[in-house]
């Protein structure tokens, strides 16, 4: 059993604020990403957790004890780091084997363990060689593999895939996820990656600035984002967001942009936000792979559009379209035919439209 807890957690470096009274419930078993820019303060929340780093105000509960001024070695965490920590002039085996030796643990049982992890880890044809000898990508395995043998209720990886190539990230993201549904461990990643984190975690906590914006599974994240900055952050391209008002008369209710485009929102759940915004100006959102695109003559509601640019991905094209004087970026499948300069018609589909505040950012 392993619950995080943090209530108020606060850290100040002089007059930076690096987290700011952050409360965070990360249940037993589940593996959870702190995603941010650089800088908005993730390390400095792990290291509050792991001890290495002491809080400037609030808690941090295991299991409901306050750990907060208990020293690192007494909370029993594992803790893995962007730049492998492994002991170079040892063998594979040796690093392995380390944890479980001051642990007090005798030959046979660290022979067993050390040789599962090394399987798991896939690790078995390098256990007796120096660990001087092994590529980046494998010493970072080593390091992940001999914190992981120990069997820490609760396993912290700051970075831990940032300095290896792209393939073996891919290889090691899998790898990670096994690890976790075999020790069960409750698991804290931080990365500024938000693909690493909405294939890896079970819940996301995305920060900015010290501060908490939105905790929730990948999913509600992605689809339901709180604010602008989580919706900007998540997504790859990320989400279009438009100037726009709501307008309407006559019963009806319609997006405006203030480049001519316009829409007739014809959608319950939009309807309903679009009621909810206190002003008329809004920040309008879309996601890039939500948008259909149609040719001109198309009858049915969207906005007009022109294609600005296109960017073939392999299986997918980007369009860049000009809706009056803001550009937005569609993905449709690769060969979809929409060329340079044509005309064309966007069309934002129901459930998957977002409104935000223009001023505050925040979801409606
Ligand atoms: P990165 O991904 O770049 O490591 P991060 O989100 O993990 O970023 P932190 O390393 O937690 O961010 O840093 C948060 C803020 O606190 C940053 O502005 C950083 O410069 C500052 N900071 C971190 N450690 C210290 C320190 N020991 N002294 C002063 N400021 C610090």
């Amino acid at each position: 059993m392993a619950t995080i807890e943090l209530k108020s957690l606060t850290k100040q470096f002089g007059q930076l604020l690096a987290v700011n009274s952050l409360d965070l419930l990360i249940p037993d078993r589940k593996f959870v990403a702190l995603l941010g820019p650089s800088g908005c303060g993730k390390t400095t929340t792990m290291n509050m957790i792991a001890g290495i780093e002491s809080a400037s105000d609030g808690e941090i509960l295991f299991d409901g004890n306050n750990v907060r001024t208990l020293p690192a070695r007494q909370r029993g965490v594992g803790f893995v780091f962007q730049n492998y920590a492994i002991f170079t002039h040892m063998t594979v085996y040796e690093n392995l084997a380390f944890g479980l030796r001051s642990r007090g643990m005798k030959g046979p049982e660290i022979e067993k363990k050390v040789t599962d992890m090394a399987e798991l880890m896939r690790l078995t044809d390098r256990l007796h060689w120096p660990s001087a000898r092994l590529s980046v990508n494998e010493m970072q395995k080593v390091a992940i593999g001999r914190s992981a043998v120990t069997e820490p209720a609760i396993f912290l990886l700051d970075e831990p895939l940032s300095n290896l190539d792209a393939a073996f990230r891919a290889f090691m993201r899998t790898e990670l996820k096994h690890l976790q549904h075999q020790f069960q461990q409750t698991m804290v990643y931080v990365t500024h990656d938000q693909i690493e984190a909405m294939s890896l975690a079970d819940m996301i906590a995305v920060m900015n600035l010290g501060v908490l914006q939105q905790y929730g599974t990948p999913i509600e994240v992605y689809n339901r984002p709180n604010n602008t900055f989580v919706a900007n952050f998540m997504g790859s391209p990320s989400m279009n967001l438009l100037d726009a008002t709501i307008g309407g008369g006559d019963g009806s209710t319609r997006i405006e942009f203030p480049g001519g485009g316009q829409f007739e929102v014809n959608d319950e759940d939009l309807l309903r936000r679009c009621k909810s915004a206190t002003t008329g100006a809004i920040k309008f959102g879309a996601r890039p792979e939500d948008i259909a695109l149609e040719a001109s003559g198309h009858t049915g509601d969207g906005v007009k559009a022109k294609v600005n640019f296109v960017e073939p991905i392999g299986p997918r094209t980007i369009v860049h379209l000009a809706v009056g004087e803001e550009i937005i970026k569609v993905v449709v499948p690769k060969g979809s035919g929409f060329e340079l300069g044509s005309d064309v018609k966007a069309v934002f589909p129901k459930g998957k439209c977002h409104i935000f505040d223009a001023e505050t950012g925040n979801a409606k």
